[in-house]
């Protein structure tokens, strides 16, 4: 072996150890990118709106009722939806130039272009009505009945007229009050000055 073959076998014997390192470097810089911490598997419980420990009787109250819409609010109509959320016109499948109303069947609103429909919508907006968190639009799904109609959010009972259906809410439903703000450590204020003479 000459020494021209030896500084040649040399010079691949590094070229080959630097590719090692490089390939490694990748690999450890890829399984340290796969690498996620630990997320709980369950997601359904609303765990981020769960404190825990829970301290007093209201706590326990309030976490029971949340849990309970969590698990009730997927049987709501589909004319009650969450306040912000906005109904939006949904694309006729026999012909996708047009647009039908989510809480109308074809029957009651015709397919129609896009911006009327959102003038229709509007309509609903407009006719509906606030409950807690949600919004109670006017049902034009027929749902048995030829007329228009709200569907209460707490129970089956549907109400063709909107004063009718407030106050159906009102006196089988009503909204607890406010929560008031748990109370905080504030610095104790001065003493008030004396009123003057
Ligand atoms: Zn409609
Ligand atoms: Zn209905
Ligand atoms: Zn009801």
């Amino acid at each position: 072996m000459s020494a021209d073959d030896k500084v040649e076998i040399i010079q691949i014997l590094r070229d080959i150890k630097s590719k090692v390192q490089e390939n490694s470097t990748m690999l450890k810089k890829i399984l340290k990118d796969n690498t996620v911490p630990e997320v709980p598997s369950s997601t359904c419980v609303p765990s981020k709106n769960l404190k825990l420990p829970l301290r007093t009787f209201e706590d326990v109250a309030r976490t029971e009722m949340e849990l309970k819409n969590t698990t009730t609010r997927k049987k709501y109509h589909i004319t009650i939806q969450r306040r912000g959320q906005e109904p939006q016109p949904q694309r006729y499948l026999a012909d996708t130039n047009l647009f039908t109303c989510p809480f109308c069947t074809s029957q009651i609103c015709k397919p129609r272009q896009y911006h009327q429909i959102v003038a229709h919508i509007a309509g609903h907006k407009i006719r509906a009505t606030e409950y807690g968190g949600y919004v109670i639009y006017s049902c034009g799904l027929g749902c048995g009945q030829k007329a228009k109609h709200f569907h209460c959010c707490q129970c089956p009972q549907t109400y063709i007229n909107k004063a009718a259906i407030k106050r159906h809410l009102c006196s089988f439903h009503p909204l607890p009050p406010a929560a008031p703000d748990p109370p905080r450590e504030t610095p104790s204020l001065p003493p008030a000055a004396p009123d003057p003479p």
